[in-house]
């Protein structure tokens, strides 16, 4: 569980860390990597900010918002 953190502080200087490892997250829909500044596609849900790597990813995600979130495996139920 310690991947990242052993990647960082072995192999990335600070400055690339900062720029490409920091930012990034998960379309759940596609499970495709996108960077969150980049992508214009986002949506909340439950507290929770999701992006898409495209419109389509987005609309699936709204036709179904409650299968993505779950099928996330971190959800945070009370
Ligand atoms: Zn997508």
């Amino acid at each position: 569980m310690t991947r990242d953190d052993a990647n960082a502080t072995t192999k990335r200087p600070a400055h690339a860390l900062n720029r490409s490892h920091t930012e990034l997250a998960i379309d759940p829909v596609c499970g495709q990597v996108v960077d969150p500044t980049t992508v214009t596609s986002h949506r909340r849900y439950k507290g929770t900010t999701y992006h898409f790597c495209c419109r389509g990813c987005q609309s699936a995600f709204d036709a179904r918002p409650e299968a993505y979130h779950a099928g996330r495996g971190n959800t945070p139920f009370a």
